[in-house]
């Protein structure tokens, strides 16, 4: 029996996809610059289906890539040649909500915003908030360690996971709990890309609802001073909910999608949310007003009221499809700065889009240091390439200034050079040997997130320590 007609036997006909068109919609994630068919898709509805599944791909040595939504930027659902695609979208139930204890139990395929919704109920909520949320799945939250505006104040996905349970290569249950002893290895799935088991369920923190939150919107005629407003509010002392930054390019794109009132002259916009009670929201809004006046802030403007805060976000959350509508095509770079140094780094991206004729819209989650700078393009026009070559520079650049090459969409098939130059031969060796002791077939996402030696070789992108050559060993082509 050939693999498809073996999956058939286990698998009722609609959950299995094969042929090139129906695959179509499964050849991609968020970048879609990059694509390719599968081999076959399969949605299970139950875990027994994904451990037969499993089975099966062992037996004939077929890849999988698991899927969650496939809004990934990173290209970490790309399909392999010749791969499975494992689709959990049909895993999409809340298995248990408990608001004494402040948790709740969660299939993978569920949708980040839909928990937040079903447990408003109890007066609680799920915290990390990518701008994705209406879409993303949890599963794919969790092997990317999901960001959002929110995550300043109350940390990434990791920091709100309690449990994880995995399917590994062998099709084995794990779990990982927060309160096991030992290597922390419930932080270790966090952020694994799809490579080190298949997460099934996950216990996840929820939070009380704020009693108020506020965002102030300040404009300001020079990057410069935005940027310092950003570090005087950190130093400080102050934790805002979330402290966003847009360039320019992005300000105007975005208020002419959203119409969110922003200052389209301005260039550089922060939205920054104080949230608390009554006393803690007016005296913080109060600190960082003062702290926005002196930057000279050219533009101050205070939400009043619940639908004035959402609107002013709404700019912010649409930012990337606003900036979608400028252009043919557009590559969304990540990478992770030091917050002093963003007005140098936001100097040198003007220079490099100068220098690669591309234009480039910055938004960014400017108390995190995380840049989101969006190049435009034209594919058809044979642009990929220098998008390409515009975007290594920018996570060159972050490693050079002492930040990293991802902040929170993970890396993919997208940052595999720049792990070559972020992480010494000893370091991606570790991350290998830890991929071993999960799925030592390479059985689940193989080629994803870490490099090989040769690869890092052949790419010429290298980590280089005290000025010698990296894998001297390994033969340059
Ligand atoms: C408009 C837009 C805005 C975005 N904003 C943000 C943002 O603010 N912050 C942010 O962090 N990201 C953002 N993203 C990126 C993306 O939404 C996140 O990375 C999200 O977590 C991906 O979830 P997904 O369900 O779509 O995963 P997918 O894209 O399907 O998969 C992502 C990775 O996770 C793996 N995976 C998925 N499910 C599982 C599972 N159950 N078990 C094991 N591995 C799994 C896949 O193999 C793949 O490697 C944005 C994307 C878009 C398109």
């Amino acid at each position: 029996m050939t693999f498809i007609q073996t999956l058939s036997k286990i698998l009722p006909k609609n959950l299995l996809i094969t042929g090139k068109e129906d695959c179509a919609p499964f050849e991609c994630d968020g970048l879609s610059a990059y694509r390719q068919k599968p081999l076959v898709v399969v949605l299970p509805e139950t875990i027994k289906q994904i451990k037969q599944i499993l089975k099966v791909c062992r037996g004939f040595k077929v890849p999988v890539v698991t899927r969650g939504a496939g809004t990934g930027l990173a290209g970490g659902a790309l399909p392999l040649e010749n791969s499975l695609v494992l689709g959990l979208s049909k895993l999409n139930q809340i298995l248990e909500i408990d608001p004494l204890r402040q948790i709740a139990r969660v299939q993978p395929g569920v949708r980040n915003l839909a928990i937040s919704e079903a447990v408003a109920q109890y007066g609680l909520y799920y915290a990390p908030d990518p701008s994705s949320q209406i879409a993303c799945s949890i599963g794919g939250n969790v092997a990317e360690n999901s960001g959002g505006v929110h995550c300043l104040k109350y940390g990434l996905t990791v920091h709100n996971v309690q449990a994880i349970t995995v399917l590994n290569a062998l099709g084995e249950t794990v779990t990982f709990d927060y309160r096991d002893e030992g290597i922390d290895l419930l932080a270790l799935l966090n952020g694994s890309e799809g490579l080190l088991g298949i997460i099934i369920e996950i216990t996840l923190k929820l939070r009380p609802q704020v009693a108020k939150a506020q965002v102030i919107m300040a404009g300001f005629d020079q990057v410069e001073m935005a940027a310092k407003a950003v570090s005087e509010v950190l130093r400080q002392g102050i934790i805002p909910a979330g402290m966003e930054m847009m360039d320019h390019f992005a300000i105007k794109a975005a208020e002419d999608f959203a119409k969110a009132g922003y200052p389209t002259s301005a260039q550089a916009l922060i939205l920054c949310e104080i949230d608390g009670d009554e006393r803690q929201v007016k005296q913080g809004i109060e600190q960082v007003l003062t702290i926005f006046k002196a930057a000279q802030a050219s533009v101050l403007k205070v939400s009043q009221n619940e639908a004035e805060r959402l609107n002013l976000w709404k700019g912010r959350k649409s930012a990337f499809p606003a900036v979608g509508r400028l252009s043919p095509d557009y590559y969304c770079m990540d990478g992770t700065i030091p917050r002093h140094q963003l007005a140098f780094v936001l100097a040198e991206i003007a220079r490099l889009s100068k220098k690669y004729h591309l234009a480039v819209a910055n938004v960014f989650h400017a108390g995190d240091g995380n840049l989101h700078p969006l190049i435009l393009y034209d594919a058809n026009q044979g642009e990929l390439e220098k998008a390409e070559a515009f975007g290594a520079e920018i996570l060159s650049l972050s490693l050079k200034v002492g930040g990293t090459i991802t902040g929170e969409h993970g890396v993919g098939i997208e940052k595999l050079g720049g792990m070559c130059e972020q992480f010494s031969e000893a370091e991606l060796a570790t991350f290998h040997a830890i991929k071993a002791v999960f799925d030592k077939s390479e059985l689940l996402n193989p080629g994803k997130a870490i490099p090989t030696l040769h690869r890092c070789a052949e790419l010429g992108q290298m980590h280089v320590h005290h000025n010698q050559l990296p894998f001297p060993h390994i033969e340059r082509f």
